[in-house]
């Protein structure tokens, strides 16, 4: 239940402090998309839950990266996430920090532009909205603290050690949600991982920012062909680094600007990383110069933010007990343990620089299986590492996806706890019937009767 501003602040006094030693029910690795899911779905379960966020707030790529448009709510006319993350984007509508879902061409300037439905919103709303539901949800938090340790017995991780600028804690728990995108916990616990090692392909990474007093308007009235002959001639200067003029509104005259684009760097690379935010933002310098030189609307604009964090769009997966396929995805296969529904696009940004995208003809499932592995009984994985081929990777990463996965692994990591806290044990029905009662929608026949077509 949402609470009045002067209970967020007396939570937040609040807090309970968190010490080495503790012990939790449940750990929640990263506070992103799916993270922030997880803890809040696990804590108004009742489980006694600690998240542990790198950034100094919660939301993930949508916030600290800046990468401002929902997709994965619909696929075509069908809604295919509900529950917690609906919850999430409705209060951040309600704050005034977004217009709510709109069509929109993904990808317009380019050669294969998409139609789609999404949600733009105001990221620095999103954080406010996400520091409430983790403070009315009873779960305890750090933030600024990166995990970089588990402890193994056996075949369970029973803590992990916390870097934080007081110093390292290990914090203990019955079981864990690695949300951190990067399978953080998963591969300090030995568990299975695709895409380790010098070399893996990554889909490049992109470094959001947001330019003040842009004519949106005028912007969103050229017509595709004029966009693309700028995009190409902004290629063409080495002043555009990608042909995607990808803007996203807050309000009538900010534009979060999607157009930088880095390709052959590994995100888990320190030196990479490195390189790669200073690359970044050499190029948001270029783009924004070009922007404001040669396109409609942007005569009067400003740099305002350069996003916290550049945005990774892929690192490692887990190796799970199920690998999700893109025939799976394309075919929409039908799974029993379903835990969530994904909607696409699929959106692989391919080794040899072109864009795959496609919107698959319905929602897909995806099964529980995808989060767990046989090697660590008391970890779900979540969010963007969970096991799939890097195709299918494409078609679960947006971020209402990962909220969705994120809800679905909370609520599992908590009913775990009737189980010996193996996550593998538990039925996939207490799961999906408990999803269901909390207005999500595990498979697809949980979607309305009209719109189960899609
Ligand atoms: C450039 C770009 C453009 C994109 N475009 C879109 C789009 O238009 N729409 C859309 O819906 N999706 C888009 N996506 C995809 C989407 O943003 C991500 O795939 C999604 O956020 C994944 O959710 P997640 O929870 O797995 O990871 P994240 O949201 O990245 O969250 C992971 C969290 O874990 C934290 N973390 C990491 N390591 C540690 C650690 N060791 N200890 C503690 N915390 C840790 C991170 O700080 C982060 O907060 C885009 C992604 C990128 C990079």
């Amino acid at each position: 239940m949402a609470l009045g501003s002067s209970e967020i602040l007396q939570r937040a006094t609040g807090l309970s402090p968190v010490r080495s030693g503790d012990h939790f029910d449940i750990i929640v690795a990263g506070g992103g998309a799916s993270g922030l899911m997880a803890a809040v779905s696990a804590a108004r379960r009742g489980a006694r839950v600690l998240v542990v966020e790198t950034s100094g707030c919660f939301g993930g790529a949508g916030t600290t990266s800046m990468v401002a448009q929902w997709l994965g709510f619909y696929n075509g006319l069908t809604c295919a996430v509900g529950g917690l993350p609906m919850e999430f984007a409705e209060r951040v509508i309600a704050r005034g920090g977004s217009k709510g879902f709109e069509n929109y061409v993904l990808a317009e300037a380019t050669a294969q532009p998409l139609r789609l439905k999404r949600l733009p919103f105001n990221p620095e709303i999103a954080k406010l909205v996400a520091d409430e539901l983790v403070l009315e949800s009873g779960a305890s938090a750090l933030v600024h603290a990166r995990i970089a340790g588990a402890r193994l017995e056996g075949d369970r991780v029973t803590a992990v050690q916390v870097e934080t600028s007081g110093g390292r804690l290990e914090v203990r728990a019955n079981c864990f949600v690695d949300a951190s995108g990067d399978a953080v916990v998963a591969r300090h616990a030995g568990a299975p991982l695709k895409g380790v090692g010098p070399g893996e392909h990554r889909m490049g990474m992109s470094l959001v920012f947001r330019l003040s007093h842009v004519d949106i308007a005028r912007f969103r009235a050229l017509s595709r062909q004029d966009k693309r002959a700028i995009a190409l001639e902004g290629i063409a200067a080495g002043e555009l680094f990608w042909d995607v003029l990808s803007i996203s509104p807050v309000g009538e005259s900010d534009a979060i600007c999607l157009m930088s684009h880095l390709d052959g760097l590994d995100s888990l690379d320190p030196n990479d990383l490195t390189r790669a935010e200073f690359i970044g933002r050499y190029q948001v310098g270029r783009i924004s110069g070009f922007l404001k030189r040669r396109m409609p609307g942007f005569a009067a604009c400003e740099l305002a933010a350069i996003a916290s964090h550049i945005g990774v769009r892929e690192s490692v997966r887990l190796v799970g007990d199920y690998l999700l396929t893109e025939q799976d995805v394309v075919g929409a296969t039908p799974f029993e343990d379903a835990i969530a529904l994904g909607c696409g696009p699929l959106d692989v940004h391919e080794e040899d620089g072109r864009l795959r995208l496609f919107m698959p003809s319905q929602p897909f499932e995806i099964p529980v299986r995808t989060m767990t592995s046989a090697s660590v009984k008391n970890l779900v994985v979540t969010g963007r590492a969970i096991s799939a081929s890097r195709e299918a990777n494409g078609a679960i990463r947006h971020q209402a996806t990962a909220m969705a996965l994120g809800q679905a692994a909370g609520h599992l990591a908590a009913e775990a706890g009737a189980f010996g806290w193996d996550v593998r044990a538990v039925p996939h029905k207490i799961v999906q019937d408990g999803l269901a009662a909390a207005g999500a929608l595990p498979s697809l026949r949980h979607l309305p009767a009209q719109t189960a077509a899609g």
